[in-house]
């Protein structure tokens, strides 16, 4: 072995290692799963598989804990996913992408629609938070947060008023509608994409305000949920949604 061969050899096991250890880190929980992106999920057709948490499941804690996150993520979301697996068979969406049936969601049965909007919203969810989450948006998507809604702590209070003010289970939502940003809540698991909702447009930070997301740790406090949420938010990926949707 010549010597640039070693250190390109050397490099790459070191390389090797570092992602070990960072992928170990979730190992015990998340190894059951595959690792898929919110784009390979999107196109994916029947059999849907749930996607891995993309971080360990204590990693949100104090904001929300590991518990919630392990029975939202493998009892709840794997339920959507095994719903939807069993609602398409034989049916005209059997072999449809998940967008493709949310963009049709309302000529859906409502066992297709709600398991569809299931399995999208909380792949969705999982993607916009992160252990390095919180602080402030920053560059194009701060600028416009500014220019909607006047400052980033007025568009929290909006935000906040949608997924109070959500009677029951549901989203609250901040979206893209003709480039333009835009708050909503949805009821159950119905989400932005669909041909259904009330608000049309291009999701980039979604809040799930069913009970079963927060129950655990804040009981019926679900503005304190609402409260902690801010702090695991990953605004570099709701930046990217943000430049993804206004192109
Ligand atoms: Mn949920």
């Amino acid at each position: 072995m010549n010597r640039k061969s070693f250190l390109k050899s050397t490099l790459a096991s070191a390389l090797a290692l570092t992602s070990i250890k960072s992928w170990s880190f979730g190992r015990s929980y998340n190894s059951k799963f595959p690792v898929m992106s919110l784009e390979q999920t999107m196109l994916e057709v029947a059999p849907f598989s749930l996607p891995a948490l993309p971080y360990s499941p204590e990693s949100l804690e104090p904001s929300i804990d590991k518990t919630t996150m392990e029975i939202h993520h493998g009892r709840h979301h794997k339920a959507y996913v095994d719903n939807l697996n069993k609602a398409v068979v034989g049916t005209a969406v059997e072999k449809a992408s998940l967008l493709d049936i949310l963009k049709e969601a309302g000529k859906q049965s409502p066992a297709i629609r709600n398991n569809a909007g299931g399995h999208w919203n909380h792949t969705f969810f999982w993607n916009i938070l992160s252990p390095k989450g919180g602080g402030v948006p920053t560059g194009a998507l701060a600028d416009a947060i500014t220019a909607t809604f006047g400052s980033f702590d007025k568009f929290k209070e909006e935000f906040a008023k949608a997924a109070t003010g959500r009677f029951g289970s549901g989203w609250a939502w901040l979206l893209v509608q003709d480039k333009k940003l835009v708050i909503s809540s949805t009821p159950n698991q119905d989400n932005p994409l669909m041909d259904v909702a009330e608000k049309k447009g291009e999701p980039i930070l979604g809040l799930d305000v069913w009970e079963h997301a927060y129950y655990l740790k804040y009981q019926n406090k679900r503005a304190d949920y609402i409260a902690a949420f801010w702090n695991v938010v990953s605004w570099d990926a709701v930046s990217k949604n943000f430049e993804n949707a206004v192109k």
